[in-house]
């Protein structure tokens, strides 16, 4: 195994984390039956909520949309006008998982209803906390929450955490050196200009290619007309930004008042503003105390480099514990439900990842799209397992510069800006995941002024989203927002969000990579 290619390794450590947690996957749970009374009085609704185990639960609802947000199950009666006398409706819910998710144990159920499926995420800093709120799943929690398989999927998020821990350690000081680094030997002030608005020029067009093939797939195949969406109540986003304070906040960030501040947490637009400015204040001075600071920075990115590289041999690690984690821990039974919208996002990531970003590299770049994404594939498929370009950040720079061979000077400065504002897979998703739902929604196509809408939010979207897992599905309530779709129909993606987001952050990965061929042809 040692003498194996890296990315070779990897590969089989992705292959096998994968069919590891897919038997360690405690499948779909058992079902529950509860019942639901319903009645209604001066000062609103009530519903007691009574399962297997006999124990109640009282809700009070203002008015009936507040109901039917938590019990759609109750709109056929309401249909008939308020009850006189209390109702009782019998639900069948199904388990679906139980995950611990960033020091959270979340579980979610689905239950039936009309032949639409709802779904219902709850969450709790403990598993303890969380079958107190729902006693009747204590036994499926003693089961499948605490079991060999949880404990498997418990360490295997830690030992993958413990890798992104050792990537995030040499982030922020390989950013800070290789960024002073490359601009500084630029030499020339003039000629740093030239590169960032070539850089930004190709970050807007292959985003805006992405949205377009997103909007193409989402109208081809229509996974949403007929969809029974699930209205879900889960654990919703809180996003109530818009597209001017994103903006507005991003503009903020450019400048930061405290640089050291910046650095410890770890802000990338402030740190890059700012590494970006010394390298450029740096050639403008001259002279010696240019090549003082030239050579320490210089000597500083060299030892983060060997450190990086030295991390990076530990990929295939963490490789395997992010795919067992992520296969042992998602319900099986949501991607039925989700299907066609799942095959929507991935062939339309597809295409523009294996047709039209190797077109640009092939005809403008002038370079062999295989070539390239074999010398890439160790950071792909990091940024596949982890879902976090940031996270990928220190393989993409070392796998560029150390494997494409494509210069310093350009790779430092596009592969970081890249990281934070050029996301065509986050770009893309945001499309067809908002036109999804707006098909699910209306049961029509929306109309076409309503798509190019769509289509500017998700790149603002995508370009204020930062580069963590699950970002774009926060930055999403934007886009919904700006076309007046609820935040609510949020709750149901959520359930897949994780493996879409490992496609779609290989995507933004490969273009950005992609992005500094490009750039190096034109230096
Ligand atoms: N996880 C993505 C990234 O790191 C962002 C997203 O959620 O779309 O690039």
């Amino acid at each position: 195994m040692k003498n194996l290619p890296l990315h070779y390794q990897i590969l089989i450590a992705l292959i096998f984390g994968t069919v590891l947690g897919f038997i360690f996957n405690p499948g779909e749970f058992s079902l529950n039956n509860i019942s639901l009374t319903l009645s209604h009085s001066e000062s609103g609704f009530q519903v007691i909520e009574e399962d297997v185990k006999k124990v109640r639960t009282e809700y009070q609802f203002k008015d009936r949309e507040e109901l039917l947000v938590r019990f759609p199950e109750f709109e056929k009666i309401l249909a008939k006008g308020e009850p006189k006398k209390p109702v009782t409706v019998e639900v069948t819910e199904r388990l679906i998982h139980f995950i611990d998710s960033a020091k959270k144990y979340e579980l979610s159920y689905s239950r039936k209803v009309n032949r639409k499926t709802i779904l219902t995420t709850y969450s709790a800093p403990n598993g303890e906390e969380l079958v107190k709120t729902y006693p009747r799943w204590d036994a499926e929690y003693k089961a499948h929450g605490t079991g060999v398989s949880y404990n498997a999927m418990a360490i295997s998020k830690w030992l993958g955490d413990l890798f992104l821990r050792l990537l995030k350690m040499v982030t922020i000081p390989l950013i800070v050196t290789s960024l002073v680094t490359g601009i500084a030997s630029l030499g020339n002030a003039a000629r740093f200009g030239k590169m960032f608005s070539r850089t930004l020029l190709y970050y807007l067009s292959t985003s805006l290619l992405a949205i377009s093939t997103g909007i193409f797939f989402v109208n081809l195949i229509r996974p949403g007309i007929g969809a029974d969406l699930p209205g879900g109540t889960g654990s919703l986003s809180t996003g109530q930004d818009s597209v001017s304070s994103i903006f507005l906040d991003m503009a903020d960030r450019l400048i930061p008042t405290n640089i050291i501040y910046s650095l410890g947490e770890g802000e990338f637009l402030s740190i890059i503003s700012f590494s970006m400015l010394v390298g450029i204040f740096i050639i403008l001075v001259g002279g010696k105390h240019a090549k003082l600071l030239t050579d320490f920075f210089q000597a500083g990115f060299e030892v983060m480099m060997r450190m990086t590289m030295f991390i990076i041999s530990l990929a295939p690690i963490g490789v395997f514990a992010f795919m067992f984690y992520a296969v042992s821990s998602q319900g099986i039974e949501i991607f039925k439900i989700l299907g066609w919208y799942m095959i929507t996002v991935f062939l339309a990531l597809l295409a523009h990842a294996l047709i039209i970003l190797p077109c640009i590299l092939k005809f403008v770049a002038r370079r062999s799209p295989i070539e390239f994404a074999r010398a890439m594939s160790p950071a792909l498929m990091t940024a596949f397992s982890t879902a976090s370009s940031n996270g990928t950040l220190p393989l993409t720079i070392t796998c560029v510069e150390e494997k494409a061979e494509v210069s310093n000077e350009v790779s430092s400065f596009v592969l970081p800006l890249g990281a934070t504002i050029n996301m065509d897979g986050t770009a893309l998703y945001e499309a067809v995941a908002v036109l999804f739902i707006a098909q699910a929604y209306s049961g029509v196509v929306m109309p076409l002024e309503q798509q190019v809408l769509v289509a500017i939010t998700a790149l603002l979207a995508s370009i204020g989203a930062a580069g963590i897992p699950h970002a774009g599905l926060v930055m999403m309530a934007i886009v919904l927002q700006a076309v007046g779709l609820p935040l609510e129909a949020q709750g149901v993606i959520i359930a897949v969000d994780r493996i879409l987001d490992m496609c779609r952050t290989s995507v933004n990965v490969w273009s950005d990579a992609c992005g500094s061929a490009v750039i190096e042809r034109f230096r």
